[in-house]
């Protein structure tokens, strides 16, 4: 489990994110699957938000040992979105 904090802080993962473009599948609200298209790769990453702060869980061997990850800089970006449009529609 990782903190989402600032995109400085996430850099290395979104810097790697862009140049992988993994393919990011929705799975509901909060649950995504990034792939990795050159090795087909598949993880699960999960975003939640508590206390105001927001989460994301990945299930590689980086992220089970709670390092940023790019499949959580990738689905953040696609999670990022999506709150803001259910925001938009929910107003
Ligand atoms: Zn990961």
């Amino acid at each position: 489990m990782v903190k989402l904090t600032t995109a400085e802080a996430m850099r290395k993962a979104i810097d790697k994110a862009r140049a992988v473009k993994p393919r990011v599948r929705v799975v509901s609200f909060g649950s995504y699957t990034v792939t990795n298209k050159q090795t087909g790769a598949t993880y699960t990453v999960t975003c939640e938000k508590r206390n105001g702060e927001r989460f994301a869980d990945c299930n590689c061997k980086a992220g089970a040992r709670g390092l940023r990850c790019y499949h959580v800089a990738a689905a953040a970006g696609a999670h990022i979105v999506l709150a803001a449009e259910s925001a938009t529609l929910s107003a």
